[in-house]
């Protein structure tokens, strides 16, 4: 085996429901170069995972251009995937091309390179501890609200997968026992209330068709074009409907932080994803919530903070999930 030097990198890529999202990486997390596909949602599994290996091949290209060498892949996908196999679970939001695929092996033969491919949300969590706000820390949560509501654990310094990957499953905790259906097959899941695409249907379900003078104007009269970041706008003028609706999310969020506290006790749960760009609108009311639904001691050592990570972290992350795994390689 080679030593392994400074400047080596890794390939990184974040697979999104829209976007593959690509980068070459340096251990210290800086992005050297990065590019996105699409990620051809409306193929076959196939058809996916050609713009995905396309990508790779591309990255390759460019270290070869740098004349930098390649330590290994990393991939973040939006579903639990087996931590000894590398295989996605058959719960693949968006993606279900790609349920039930040994995508750590196909990539490994297909690329020659060393791969490590976990939950996205995992490797987010990773990229907060490798390179943001939870280094050095031994025990940290993440929630991650976007598309859905993922969930990372680390303990004792460790990433929790579980037996099969579905550790640190958040946004599927039940915060209300007769609540919305989820798409997971559950019903009143934090994901139901707190999600971008929930946060939308909710809504929608309120207003039922009626047209007040907020919406029309924040979405240009298309009902349509109601967007998460059009709720916030709409809450934040004091529209009712859009202040409910975002009251709820806060709730859920609130007692999904409470439950992790109540049973991982973590010095820190960082918060990110699309829906928490809304800020304080969310932040402060999610933090009144978890204070309220968790043991008080338990809060009172447990720092909320919102993710500090840039638009690329998805990327970050991945890198950050090859690094953890050659690490316990080694150390093994
Ligand atoms: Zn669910």
């Amino acid at each position: 085996m080679t030593p392994r030097e400074e400047a080596d990198l890794i390939l990184a890529v974040d697979v999104g429901g829209t976007a593959l999202a690509g980068g070459l990486v340096d251990q210290n997390g800086a992005i050297i170069t990065s590019q996105a596909v699409a990620t051809d949602r409306f193929g076959r599994g196939e058809g996916i995972l050609k713009n995905l290996l396309e990508l790779v091949a591309s990255l390759e290209d460019e270290t070869r251009r740098l004349q930098l060498p390649v330590r290994g892949l990393g991939v973040g996908v939006p579903g639990a995937v087996e931590g000894g196999t590398g295989r996605i679970g058959p719960d693949i939001q968006n993606i279900p091309e790609l349920g039930n695929l040994p995508l750590r092996d196909v990539l490994q033969e297909r690329t020659g390179l060393q791969v490590v491919v976990d939950n996205d949300v995992n490797a987010l969590t990773l990229a907060e501890w490798t390179f943001g706000q939870g280094k050095g820390l031994r025990h940290l949560a993440m929630i991650a609200a976007g598309t859905g509501v993922g969930g990372g654990l680390i303990l004792n310094g460790e990433l929790v997968r579980g037996a099969s990957g579905y550790a640190g499953e958040v946004g599927h905790i039940t915060v209300e026992l007769d609540g919305r259906p989820c798409f997971c097959g559950s019903r009143g899941c934090v994901k139901a209330y707190a999600s971008g695409p929930d946060l939308v249907a909710q809504v929608r379900e309120l207003l039922q068709g009626e047209r007040s003078s907020i919406w029309t104007e924040l979405t240009g009269g298309d009902l349509g074009r109601i967007d998460p970041s059009v709720v916030f706008r709409a809450a934040d003028r004091g529209d009712a409907v859009a202040e409910a609706v975002v009251a709820k999310a806060a709730q859920a969020l609130g007692a999904g932080v409470a439950a992790l506290i109540n049973l991982c006790n973590p010095e820190m749960i960082i918060l990110g994803g699309g829906v928490m760009e809304a800020g304080e609108i969310l932040m402060e009311p999610v933090r009144r919530w978890a204070r309220f639904y968790a043991f008080e001691r338990a809060f009172s050592r447990t720092r909320l903070v919102r993710s500090g990570l840039s638009k690329q972290s998805g990327v970050l992350g991945a890198a950050a999930l090859f690094l953890y795994e050659e690490r316990r390689r080694d150390t093994a």
